[in-house]
């Protein structure tokens, strides 16, 4: 029997890790949307929702059914430049809004640590930047979305209209509908360079008394930690640049703010990967973990220093196809967010069991939270500490066990986890850091609009659809 999907295609997570081979379809259109929707039903064909697919595990791969890819639903419906306000359908990238928003004076109010994600998919993970303790995540600044639900219904959800579904589906990884068009709120900003201040810590203890002290004078604060060494690192604050200290005229301009075509003007960037596989191994990141401490301390005494918002928010663009460095096992992300009071000791100790189980991350990078008003979300009062492990199939099996440790220390304080960095974690996780009411009520709304589960992801799957069951 012929199907009425195209040939399945093979897509993965960002971290190479987690794969499916399915039929993806990429409207163009909103009504275009619907008709995949009502085929779907007909059909009895599950829907993953998918952005820019730079969500690290499964969370935007469906092996159950098809995928719809809503990158091309990409317009800017409305933009009005003297509020910032801006209405987008959901396939519009975070690059597109600073694009359209800097010669303006307006800056996306959050971005994660990438330009090339879409709005939709940001919202459905409510993503938080180096900015969250003091801005919030996201959803903090959209006040008004329009869902397609699983029946055809397409439901105008804000703080004040459908309250309930607004909580739920900002954060709620697509479970409840697709977004098919957002109110978001940008930021005025002064100029388009942030002035951006290097300290260097000695522990993971010393950098969550860093981060708390400098808060209030901060616009941004992001820490690296040597997870392969002492737990040293080096924490950047940065602020916005005043107009007497950056001429806002030429730094508002896309030509100003983009990220250079080679490194040190001589390597082009594209080389810049390989490089960094041949250094993707214990020794090799030892050494490079010395140089970046090293260095980081010489760029200390050296002061504060002005950088573009492009240059210092999305460091990661600066090597494209960075993550290939990591094949062909490709790696997983691992983020767990600690409240406060208790969050040095947890971190500490993440550390000691990853050294104990000799699977340590390449990678830690630290996050001031504040808490938000989201159904499932990961934000709370405390620090987060992503660390990045690269993966082979000798090294899986440790890393799960290694998680389960993990998962405990952070379960037992009281932390929490985020879908858009999860590949490992199982619903008993899930029920025990969101809390019960908001847990309740989130599946009921899954249950009142999609009682037939057309929207599941792989993600979902391992998650809140056993929750389902129960
Ligand atoms: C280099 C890098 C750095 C990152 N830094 C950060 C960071 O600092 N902070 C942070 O919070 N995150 C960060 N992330 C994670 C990333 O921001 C999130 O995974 C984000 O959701 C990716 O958006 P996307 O468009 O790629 O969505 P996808 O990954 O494709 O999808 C994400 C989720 O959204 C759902 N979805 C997609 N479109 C829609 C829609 N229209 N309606 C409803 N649901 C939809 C999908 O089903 C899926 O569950 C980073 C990722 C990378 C690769």
């Amino acid at each position: 029997m012929t199907s009425v999907w195209p040939a399945p295609t093979t897509i993965s997570g960002y971290g190479f890790a987690s794969k499916a081979c399915v039929p993806v379809v990429a409207p163009e259109t909103v009504q275009e949307l619907e008709a995949v929707l009502a085929c779907a039903k007909r059909e009895g064909t599950s829907i993953g929702l998918r952005g820019a697919g730079r969500s690290y595990g499964d969370a935007a791969l469906n092996s159950r059914g098809i995928v719809l890819d809503l990158r091309r639903l990409n317009r800017i419906r409305a933009a009005n430049w003297d509020t910032g306000v801006l209405q987008v359908e959901p396939g519009v990238t975070i690059e597109q809004l600073w694009r359209e928003g800097l010669p303006h004076g307006y800056w996306p109010a959050v971005v994660p640590g990438t330009m090339f994600p879409t709005i939709g998919g940001c919202a459905a993970m409510n993503v938080h930047g180096k900015n969250n303790f003091k801005a919030g995540t996201v959803g903090d600044h959209i006040s008004e979305f329009e869902l397609l639900t699983a029946t055809g219904e397409r439901l105008l959800c804000s703080r004040t209209q459908n309250a309930d579904i607004f909580r739920g589906a900002i954060g709620g990884f697509g479970m409840l509908g697709a977004f098919t068009s957002l109110t978001l709120h940008m930021k005025s900003v002064p100029t388009g360079d942030l002035m951006v201040t290097p300290l260097p810590t000695t522990s993971i203890g010393a950098m969550t008394a860093l981060l708390e002290q400098r808060a209030a004078e901060s616009d941004y604060m992001v820490g690296w930690v040597d997870m392969l060494g002492s737990g040293a690192g080096l924490v950047h604050l940065a602020r916005y640049c005043t107009s007497e200290e950056s001429d806002p005229d030429a730094s508002l301009r896309a030509a100003h703010q983009d990220l250079p075509g080679r490194l040190f003007g001589l390597v082009p960037k594209s080389w810049m990967w390989p490089g960094l596989w041949c250094a993707l191994n214990k020794p090799g990141m030892h050494a490079v973990n010395r140089m970046k401490l090293w260095s980081g301390a010489r760029h200390a005494r050296a002061g504060a220093q002005r950088n573009s918002l492009v240059g210092f928010s999305f460091l990661l663009d600066y090597v494209p196809n960075w993550r290939k460095a990591y094949l062909p096992g490709g790696f997983l992300q691992y983020q767990s967010f600690v409240p406060r009071a208790a969050a040095a000791a947890v971190f500490e100790e993440q550390r000691r069991l990853a050294r104990r189980a000799g699977v340590q991350p390449f990678l830690g990078v630290m996050k001031r939270h504040r808490p938000d008003e989201f159904l499932l979300t990961h934000a709370l009062d405390g620090f987060s500490l992503a660390l990045d492990f690269p993966l082979s199939a000798r090294r899986s099996l440790k890393l799960r066990q290694l998680a389960t440790e993990l998962n405990a220390c952070v379960l037992d304080a009281g932390g929490r986890f985020y879908p858009a960095k999860d590949s490992l974690m199982d619903a008993s996780v899930m029920a025990r850091y969101v809390p019960k009411d908001s847990m309740e009520r989130f599946l009921a709304l899954k249950q009142r609009l999609d009682p037939q589960r057309r929207f599941c992801t792989d993600f979902s799957g391992r998650t809140i659809e056993a929750l389902l069951e129960r």
